[in-house]
């Protein structure tokens, strides 16, 4: 297969002519040749979405709902074929993809095409002088940038609000997995989506996405990525004074206090650790267990481990499936070397599995400090460690001691703790007795290194949004 483009309602060749290679993390197969685009294709991207949007940011809210609606019935319908795209581009089990990540691309279009429809906005009376309102009005043309973790879920994150709102956009979606966007584009054509309102550019990130972020014609960026990414981005966006949403990497803990239901708390707890492989943003990387419960909760945390199901990610039966790239499995098995050189005890897995794909045991690693690269650094792999902790005022201290703060999850049946720490830790989420359970209307973003600004509900539509007072005198 040898995607193309998708620029002004057409599929385009690059204008290089150059395309490389979309490879199978489950069986190291190329499957797919991905355009190579640059600054020119771009360009083309942008006039396209330029031109687009006065008519579509002038349709009313109804029918631009309508239009998203009828999208998100046809990644409905076609959810299975999606699924199967997702996890062979990106080496997740099929089952997850068709659990959680395609149904969530439904529901981000679900939401903010019908969010646009119940929105309202401010006004602000000065005594008896004058009559202030807010208008919040489309930007013009969203550059969006996604990452191969979460590949439809993120884009759509970012598709769906930027056009309900009125925008259109040129997306340049992860070189690693870019097989669901390329027919996303098929499916929007299908909805009757208007030429111009949803490009998506292919490409790699330094050529075709630094072209993005530095277009002029790009008054506003959203990034989802690593945080060495987002700095680049940053960078780049600054001069220009680009509306930037930058959401990042994390190290998040997971604070397991002594009166937490144990049962509960190791289930999720492994979902939080090892699902999609631990290429998760919100994947528990640190957990951090109360002394009393330490050794117990270790044994049945391991125990539980060895037990997942790890392989093929097309067996409906696979729970753990294969790392993204051979490249990234070396990053993070190197960790698990790093974490012995750093006095760590490999407790469970630290082993790749000999295989033409890029699979790695779930692992566990104990007996290393705060203050330990293993500790401070983002693996975003199967790697977790687990560290003992004497009391509440520690737990806070360690749950803080990264750069990072996206996300924590907190386990204890104390309702005062629970909100004591919670407030406490700097991270733009915290999960008390769950974890992943998302509600699209509440702020999602990171503190730290973790990220700039915050996305989701009345957030997203903000951020795709520019405010503007009118002030009438009365
Ligand atoms: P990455 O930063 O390498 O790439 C992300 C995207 O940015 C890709 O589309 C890439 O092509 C593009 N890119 C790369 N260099 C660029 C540049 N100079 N200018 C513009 N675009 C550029 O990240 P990744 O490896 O794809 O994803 C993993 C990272 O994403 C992890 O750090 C993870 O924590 C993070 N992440 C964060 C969230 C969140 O919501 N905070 C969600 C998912 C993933």
């Amino acid at each position: 297969m040898r995607l193309a483009n998708f620029i002004d309602g057409k599929f385009v060749a690059p204008r290089s002519g150059a395309y490389f290679e979309d490879v199978n993390p489950a069986t190291a197969e190329t499957i797919a040749e991905i355009p190579d685009s640059d600054r020119r294709d771009v360009d083309d991207a942008v006039r396209a979405a330029k031109r687009a949007f006065s008519s579509w940011s002038g349709l009313r809210a109804e029918e631009r709902s309508r239009v998203l609606l009828r999208l998100a019935d046809l990644i409905e319908q076609n959810l299975e074929s999606l699924a199967r795209l997702e996890s062979e581009d990106n080496g997740k089990p099929v089952a997850l993809a068709r659990r959680m990540d395609i149904p969530r691309a439904v529901a981000n279009f679900r939401f903010f095409a019908t969010a646009i429809l119940h929105g309202s906005s401010e006004a602000h009376v000065t005594d008896s002088v004058a009559l202030n309102y807010t208008l919040r009005q489309p930007v013009g043309v969203a550059g969006l940038i996604s990452p191969w973790n979460l590949p439809l879920y993120l884009l759509s994150w970012k598709i769906a609000p930027a056009i309900a709102a009125g925008n259109t956009c040129v997306a340049k979606p992860s070189e690693l997995t870019p097989l669901t966007a390329n027919r996303l584009a098929e499916l929007s054509l299908e909805a009757g989506l208007p030429a111009g309102v949803m490009n998506i550019v292919h490409g790699y990130g330094a050529k075709a996405g630094a072209a993005l972020c530095e277009h002029p014609d790009v008054p506003l960026i959203s990034f989802t990525g690593g945080t060495v990414t987002g700095g680049k981005v940053a960078a780049a966006a600054a001069p220009l004074f680009k509306k930037l949403s930058l959401e990042l990497g994390g190290k998040n803990p997971n604070v397991i206090f002594a009166d937490a239901d144990l049962d509960d708390a190791i289930a999720t707890s492994i979902q939080s650790s090892f699902a999609n492989q631990g290429e998760i943003c919100l994947c528990g990387s640190r957990m951090f267990v109360e002394r009393s419960i330490y050794d117990t909760f270790v044994a049945r945390f391991v125990e539980a481990t060895a037990r997942l199901r790890i392989g093929d990610p097309t067996d409906e039966t696979t729970e753990v499936g294969a790392l993204i790239s051979a490249a990234h499995l070396a990053k993070v098995s190197g960790y698990v070397d790093l974490a012995r050189s750093e006095g760590g005890t490999v407790a469970c897995g630290g082993d790749r599995i000999e295989h033409r794909g890029f699979f790695l045991q779930p692992t566990v690693i104990t007996g290393l400090g705060c203050d330990t690269r293993v500790l401070q650094e983002e693996i975003f792999g199967p790697v977790v460690t687990i560290t003992p902790f004497e009391d509440e005022a520690e737990a806070i201290a360690f749950a803080n001691s990264t750069r990072y703060g996206l996300s924590a999850t907190v386990w204890t049946r104390d309702l005062q703790r629970a909100h004591r720490v919670a407030a406490a830790l700097d991270v733009g989420t915290v999960w008390v007795n769950c974890w992943l359970l998302r509600d699209l209307r509440v702020p999602f973003g990171g503190v730290k290194d973790s990220g700039v600004g915050r996305e989701g509900g009345s957030d997203s539509l903000h951020f795709f949004t520019e405010a503007k007072n009118v002030c009438v005198k009365l």
